[in-house]
């Protein structure tokens, strides 16, 4: 056990630089995860790993009773490469003397040359048995919180302090144009949530979840309208791609790396990610294969495994990590609070609807006269019903627990010029913006905005284009402008951007 007593020794030195016991987490042991309120004192060992008694007590029992020698031990850790072991070998010379573990490996491997007995001599070290998985310990921890915290928290975190549907659709408009419906429907939505967090359900009535269903093209804003309201409503927000999803067990991500990813959005605050949202888009792509042979490990299989995450269920996460693997410590998170916001583009939803709706046309008196053919996308995916979800390979359980479905209008030219220059935080005035820095006044002309819609719409992946396409020609104009400091104002025409002619110019106090 005398290495045992070197490493004590060590490992004060390494308290003394490093002191993690008062950074707002909770401390756990390495080998059963539980945190060091439920195992009682942990044992700090080098490297900041911290085993609990009980631990370390079945580490000793299976080691006597195994009979391996401590030799065996240093072949078992030179077995596991992964694992970053540098600092845990240093003898009580070494740390006394202060060298440097490269240094000393260096040392170490010349030594190991000329003399073969001199790994034995050093001994091995007990720790060896501890992987130090943790390059940052907060990353790896679940925050740790005073009763006085929580209660402030939970002050803080009331229906009272919820803005009504109204004032998050007001605050909505500041940033996303258009899309009156959704951003309605969403505010309801996100308001009830919220209501149903805070209910009191002594008198037997449950509100149900109203987790979001979304449906628009790509580049309708789906994501942005998500990003802007957990930034209003200043709750954690983890943005998932459903197409890395796989049923567990197979290559991809677990459904619980979801969580994960808002676990740190939390901050690693248990109590804040349970109140977040989480944004899965793609939704559409884990939709049933048809005709397939093979085992639908990235379809229908992982919606039946949503199923209990959206609904509500105490799901095991790994903390800081996506998977779940012996290294990576895990903490419970209930998602009965969350809010799951799906999105997806749906592609040929719309044919499935039209057909719909243009069999309805053809059958008896009840027949409804829409004329489906001449509507644009947007307006036939608004009468989109569950049996059109179900027929384009949604399975009717997933469905069920996504009960507000919400459509997103397509993008037409002039609700792209709309976005160009409407939002807090246009494009346009951005661009206005870094040249009033230069003290040069940027003017757009109607027709120049119409030309850049345009030409975003032919790219087919909606507003997202805007920025590249104003991008091509503005990279000449930031470039040349700040050479001459008499321009005053610049003013982009239509015959600018197709090439028939320059910017128009004006220089100051002309
Ligand atoms: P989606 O998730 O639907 O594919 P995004 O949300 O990523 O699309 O949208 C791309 C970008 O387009 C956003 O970052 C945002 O700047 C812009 N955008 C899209 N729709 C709107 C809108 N209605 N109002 C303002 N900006 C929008």
């Amino acid at each position: 056990m005398d290495n045992y007593k070197d490493d004590t020794q060590g490992e004060k030195k390494n308290r003394n630089t490093e002191d993690h016991h008062n950074d707002g987490y909770e401390e756990f042991c390495i080998m059963c995860r539980r945190p060091e309120s439920q195992t009682g004192k942990l044992i700090h060992l080098p490297g900041n790993i911290c085993v609990c008694s009980r631990c370390m007590q079945n580490a000793f029992d299976s080691f006597q009773n195994s009979g391996l020698q401590y030799s065996d031990l240093m072949n078992m850790s030179a077995m596991m490469p992964p694992f970053d072991m540098s600092g845990y070998d240093q003898t009580e010379e070494s740390v006394q003397s202060g060298k440097n573990t490269s240094d000393q490996d260096e040392e170490k491997d010349d030594s190991d040359k000329k003399d073969g007995k001199e790994k034995k001599k050093r001994g091995p070290n007990i720790s060896m048995m501890f992987m130090n998985p943790m390059q940052e310990q907060s990353r790896y921890q679940v925050k740790k919180k005073s009763e006085e915290e929580k209660a402030r928290e939970r002050a803080e975190f009331d229906i009272r302090t919820i803005p009504a549907p109204h004032q998050i659709k007001q605050q909505l408009d500041e940033y996303v144009v258009g899309q009156e419906k959704a951003k309605k429907a969403i505010s309801v939505a996100v308001y009830n949530h919220y209501k149903r967090v805070f209910a009191d359900n002594s008198d037997g009535v449950e509100i149900e979840k109203s987790n979001l269903l979304m449906l628009g093209p790509t580049g309708s804003g789906k994501t942005y309208l998500v990003k802007t309201l957990a930034r209003l409503l200043d709750v954690p927000l983890a943005i998932a791609d459903a197409t890395s999803l796989t049923e567990a067990g197979y290559i991809g991500d677990d459904i619980e790396s979801v969580i994960s990813k808002l676990l740190a959005a939390a901050d690693n605050d248990v109590d804040k990610a349970e109140h977040g949202i989480v944004f899965i888009d793609e939704i559409d792509k884990i939709a049933k294969k048809k005709n397939t042979n093979s085992r639908d490990v990235s379809g229908e299989s992982v919606q039946q495994e949503l199923l209990k995450m959206l609904e509500g269920s105490k799901i095991e996460v790994p903390i800081g990590g996506s998977s779940k693997n012996m290294m990576v410590p895990t903490t419970t998170v209930d998602t009965n609070n969350i809010l799951f916001i799906c999105g997806g583009a749906f592609p040929e939803l719309d044919r499935i609807i039209r057909e719909r709706l243009t069999k309805n046309n053809s059958i008896g008196f009840g027949a409804e006269l829409y004329d489906a053919d001449s509507k644009t996308e947007g307006e036939v995916l608004s009468r989109v019903t569950i049996d059109d979800l179900r027929t384009f390979g949604m399975i009717p359980e997933f469905l069920g627990r996504l009960p507000v479905v919400v459509t997103l209008d397509s993008l037409s030219e002039d609700f792209l010029v709309r976005i160009l220059t409407e939002p807090k935080n246009a494009i346009i005035k951005q661009y206005q913006k870094l040249f009033a820095m230069d003290e040069v006044k940027l003017v757009f002309e109607e027709d120049a905005l119409r030309v850049v819609a345009r030409r975003a719409l032919e790219k087919k992946t909606g507003a997202r284009a805007l920025r590249a396409v104003l991008e091509e020609f503005m990279q000449d104009l930031m470039y040349e402008i700040p050479k001459d400091p008499n321009i005053g104002q610049v003013t982009i025409t239509a015959d600018y951007l197709e090439n028939k002619g320059g910017p128009v110019i004006a220089l100051r106090g002309v």
